[in-house]
């Protein structure tokens, strides 16, 4: 489904992405952990090219893109229709209403007919309890509330893979649940999805597989129990104890 192969990003004379591999099948949830400043961030970020990689390459279906020579715009969108991307602060239009929020990509980007795209938003919005709220404006609701509706939004364009970008490190503790919840079920309906969390408790549930950055590389990878049990190397034990 989605295929990176050697990705490397460089900021100025920073190294934060050294060469990245990465291959999630279809279905599957990778969870990308790490140190702050690992580069965890930045490779989701690269996967939507909203940071465009020195190089390296990054398929998903149909969009091939190999960076480092000239990559065509519209190689750029049809990997963008591809992923649909959940940011931490949620980033909502503040004047758009719920629903609006969730059909402006589908309306403006694909040129979907807006009475369709409404009838498709209300399901998504229902799908992630928000069945109620869907005419309350951004400051009307919850932060937990904003990040579902950040949900429906990226579901709105009927991605082949959803990114994840720490979706509930904003939120009050209390909120947190309810994004997982959503979370949880979207993975249990078969959607393939890249997350990074620091929600340890959420990786060892769901993921199909583990992924530790440090330093732009990824030191280690495996299945959840793998990772949080037997850690093979230093780095990764060393992480897992700060935070546990
Ligand atoms: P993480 O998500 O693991 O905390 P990030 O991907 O956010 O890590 O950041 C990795 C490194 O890249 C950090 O040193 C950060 O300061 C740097 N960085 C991220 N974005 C930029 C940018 N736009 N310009 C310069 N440096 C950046």
């Amino acid at each position: 489904m989605l295929s990176i192969q050697n990705l490397h990003k460089q900021f100025g004379n920073l190294v934060v992405l050294d060469g990245i591999d990465l291959n999630v099948d279809k279905g599957k949830v990778v969870v990308v952990i790490g140190p702050s400043g690992s580069g965890k961030t930045t490779l989701l970020r690269c996967l939507n090219v909203l940071e465009t990689p020195t190089k390296g390459n990054i398929s998903i279906q149909k969009a091939h893109l190999n960076f480092g020579g000239k990559v065509a715009k519209k190689d750029i969108q049809t990997l963008r229709k591809q992923t649909g991307m959940v940011f931490q602060t949620y980033n909502l239009f503040p004047h758009m209403t719920a629903l609006e929020n969730v059909i402006e990509g589908p309306v403006t980007v694909q040129k979907v007919n807006k009475e369709k795209a409404k009838e498709k938003g209300i399901q998504l919005l229902q799908k992630v309890g928000l069945g109620d709220k869907v005419d309350f404006y951004p400051h009307q609701l919850s932060g937990g509330q904003q990040q579902r509706v950040g949900i429906a939004r990226a579901l709105a364009i009927d991605p082949e893979v959803m990114l994840f970008d720490e979706p509930t490190s904003a939120l009050d503790p209390e909120l947190v649940g309810e994004v997982l919840r959503v979370m949880k079920e979207l993975a249990n309906e078969g959607m393939t999805m890249v997350v990074v969390t620091h929600e340890m408790s959420f990786a060892k549930e769901v993921a199909d597989e583990v992924l530790f950055m440090d330093k732009g590389q990824v030191v280690e990878r495996g299945h959840p129990e793998e990772i949080f049990t037997h850690p093979k190397q230093e780095r990764t034990r060393q992480f897992l104890n700060l935070i546990s």
